[in-house]
């Protein structure tokens, strides 16, 4: 499993994106940078998005997506809730086309939106899929994803404190998680629904207790005028618990 890294920011700018990883360059997920950072060739090679939930930043470039991709069917796959957002708000015929019926210059659908229930594992292009709840406004879930070869990860998109909840019902041997604000700001954090160091410190430390074990852990995200003070943070947290968990920023490739 190769993950790449679109977006790893929760502020867009010429040198900061907003969250988007690619699997394999076949499975995308959450796209708020998944047209500009992908040339035409690669952007067409995508055969599925997962989307944790409706706020702008994960679904954006949804729109964009549609447009360039419509000669081709993408299925979207989401909660019933973050579906009726996209169409609501983005895709709804008025600031865009639909993209999900044959619009006069479409010679298809090009966006099949498919609707997923939490804790219900299915196959997507071959890579079983589960969204978990999680701590966020508009319904959020995260993702547990585990490839034909067995490599399982979980992205928890945004999230607060309470992921403990659902550590006994996924085994992932990376975590990549939302980490937006240094230890200064974690009420603002747990108010907006985000993690800060000293929070996805203390959910690692009862994964361990109740698995046994510490996947690698990768944190996406971040706030970037906070975002030294978030590494310095983030590397006392891997030190105390002698865990790989890192920053990544965008263009980072990891392989499981
Ligand atoms: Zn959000
Ligand atoms: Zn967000």
């Amino acid at each position: 499993m190769i993950i790449r890294f679109l977006g790893t920011h929760n502020a867009e700018s010429r040198n900061t994106r907003l969250v988007s990883f690619l699997i394999d360059g076949v499975l995308a997920v959450d796209a708020g940078s998944l047209v500009s950072e992908l040339t035409f060739p690669e952007q067409a090679r995508i055969k599925a998005i997962l989307l944790t939930h409706g706020h702008y930043d994960h679904i954006r470039a949804i729109p964009a997506f549609a447009f360039n991709n419509s000669d081709r069917t993408t299925r979207v796959i989401a909660t019933q809730q973050t579906l009726d957002i996209l169409s609501s708000h983005l895709i709804d015929g008025v600031v865009y086309p639909q993209f999900t019926s044959e619009a006069s210059f479409l010679q298809r659908a090009t966006i099949q939106l498919a609707p997923v229930e939490p804790f219900h594992r299915q196959n997507i292009e071959g890579y079983e899929v589960m969204a978990v709840p999680v701590q966020h406004p508009l319904d959020g879930v995260g993702f547990e994803i585990t490839s034909g070869d067995g490599k399982t990860l979980f992205y928890t998109g945004d999230t607060g404190p309470g992921l403990s909840s659902i550590w006994g019902k996924i085994s992932p041997q990376l975590i990549i998680a939302d980490v937006t604000w240094p230890n200064s700001l974690a009420d603002a954090a747990r108010d907006a629904g985000h993690l800060c160091p000293e929070m996805l410190e203390k959910e690692l430390i009862e994964f361990r207790r109740l698995k046994g074990y510490l996947p690698r852990v990768v944190i996406i995200h971040l706030s970037p005028q906070h975002e030294p003070e978030i590494e310095k943070e983030i590397k006392e947290v891997a030190q105390k618990l002698g865990a790989s968990i890192e920053v990544a920023r965008e263009g980072k490739k990891l392989s499981l």
